[in-house]
């Protein structure tokens, strides 16, 4: 009996091994295959966010904080702010991502996350972000940003030198009218001459 027993138990491992049947996975080196729709951790393109802060805005537990990080354009995103979320109080109901106006924030497939503290699971934009710019390349692009707001008050001001041109000969014109109003005064007479 007991060597039945034993037969069996060591037969069941073979069995499975043979038939590829899945029992158990080295977690975390191996992990499961998730769905589509599975809302992990998000991700960030901060190559396209324009830091507007809709996401912090409509996020119902209030778990994202706009922070200033130096890896996205700044020809979009001046002031240079990304979302910074609290997976302390986020429920993952992707409301964020749905009103992404640039659709650069979407819900990703990494689920796992521990920390020995409260901040540990307080994850920045450097953190979220899937897409960046490097330093270089940000620097080219503040240089581009630069050239575009020195055209644009170069075109400003001579479209102001030239209104400031036209508004002259307005002035000049404005003078003819008087000697109109005097026509009525030298008709006066003819109403004496008349009487
Ligand atoms: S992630 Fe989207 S909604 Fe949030 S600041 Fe960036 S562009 Fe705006
Ligand atoms: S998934 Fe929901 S709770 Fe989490 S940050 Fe986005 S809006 Fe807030």
């Amino acid at each position: 009996m007991l060597k039945r027993k034993m037969i069996k138990n060591f037969s069941w491992p073979l069995k499975t091994a043979t038939r590829e049947i899945e029992i158990t996975r080295l977690y975390p080196e191996v992990m499961m295959e998730l769905p589509d729709a599975e809302r992990g951790i998000h991700e960030l393109d901060a190559t396209i966010c324009i830091g507007c802060g809709t996401c912090a805005r409509v996020c119902p537990n209030s778990c994202i904080e706009m922070v200033h990080f130096k890896f996205g354009s700044p020809l979009k995103n001046k002031k240079m702010q990304f979302p910074q979320i609290d997976y302390g109080r986020c429920m993952f109901c992707g409301l964020c991502v749905d009103d992404c106006p640039v659709e650069c924030l979407k819900m990703g497939k990494k689920v796992t996350m521990a920390g020995w503290e409260r901040e540990d699971i307080v994850k920045r934009p450097d953190f979220l972000a899937t897409k960046r710019f490097t330093a270089n390349e940000v620097a080219d692009l503040e240089a581009e940003a630069k050239r575009i707001a020195a055209e644009k008050a170069a075109a400003k001001k001579a479209a102001a030198g030239k209104e400031g041109a036209s508004k002259k000969p307005a002035k000049e014109g404005a003078a003819a009218p008087k000697k109109k109003e005097a026509a009525p005064a030298a008709a006066k007479p003819k109403e004496g001459g008349a009487a």
